[in-house]
């Protein structure tokens, strides 16, 4: 069996990702934090479409949570490994700088960051010793541009870029590709509470994405067919930029 890891899979772009590589042939890891009314949804989803799913709860921004949950997991499968991790989970806690709390800034940057490093760290010799794996940072074009109001968020997602470029060349050898997905606006609850209708005007393609739409392009970075891209920073954005 093939493993896939979504972190952030119980809605939004992570369900979709994760419903996604489920009919691609992996059987996914449904991380989450607390929404299990919301994995469990997922989970039903993609086994009423033939596919295979595990609900592996853990809080991205706890590196102890993650590599209990992740241990447990592999003394559960013994012999086997996840070869594809999708670090999607992600949060936004926007504010002017000026008025940003030392809470708001750290929340961002732990669950964007410890959650790369963490997860990323754990999985990654398998995947070494493999010589296959996929790793895909879900990033942000606030991570490439910048947004006002987003100092936390973009420097969050502009880290994982940096990671994504760093840990790419550290790997290609090993058959390992590490890409990251730049979305612009996204109809998911972590958009729920903006403009759409103002915001679209900004937008050449004039909508917000659709979560699938994402889940497509990952599903491709995952795919054998994907195996000489790697470092990239790939923007799904609808012509913003
Ligand atoms: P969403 O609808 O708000 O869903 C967030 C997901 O992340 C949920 O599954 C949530 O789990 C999980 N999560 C949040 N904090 C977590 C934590 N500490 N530990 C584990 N899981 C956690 O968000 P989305 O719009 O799908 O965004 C997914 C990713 O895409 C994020 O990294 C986001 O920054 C990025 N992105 C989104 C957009 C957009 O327009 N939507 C644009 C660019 C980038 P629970 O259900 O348990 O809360």
């Amino acid at each position: 069996m093939k493993y896939a890891l979504v972190t952030g899979a119980s809605r939004g772009i992570g369900r979709a990702i994760a419903e996604r590589l489920a009919k691609d042939g992996y059987a996914v890891l449904i991380n989450y934090h607390s929404n299990t009314e919301a994995a469990e949804a997922t989970k039903a989803a993609i086994e009423a479409n033939g596919g295979q799913a595990e609900l592996l709860p853990f809080d991205v921004s706890d590196g102890k949570a993650i590599e209990a949950a992740l241990t447990t997991w592999d003394a559960a499968h013994e012999g086997e490994h996840i070869s594809v991790l999708v670090n999607n989970a992600g949060v936004r806690r926007d504010g002017l700088m000026v008025f940003m709390s030392e809470e708001d800034w750290h929340e961002v940057m732990r669950t964007t960051t410890e959650g790369f490093y963490h997860t990323t760290k754990h999985v990654l010799p398998a995947m070494v010793r493999a010589r296959h794996g996929r790793i895909v940072n879900i990033s942000s074009i606030s991570g490439v541009s910048g947004l006002p109001g987003q100092v936390n968020y973009s420097a969050a997602k502009a880290a994982l870029i940096g990671a994504t470029k760093a840990l790419s060349k550290e790997v290609a050898a090993r058959k390992v590709t590490v890409n990251a997905v730049a979305p612009g606006f996204i109809a998911t609850d972590m958009t729920a509470d903006l403009d759409e209708a103002e915001l679209k005007k900004t937008i050449p393609a004039g909508r917000f994405g659709k979560p699938e739409e994402v889940a497509a392009l990952v599903s491709f970075l995952c795919s054998d067919e994907a195996a000489y891209i790697t470092g990239q920073v790939i923007e799904i954005a609808g012509g913003i930029g």
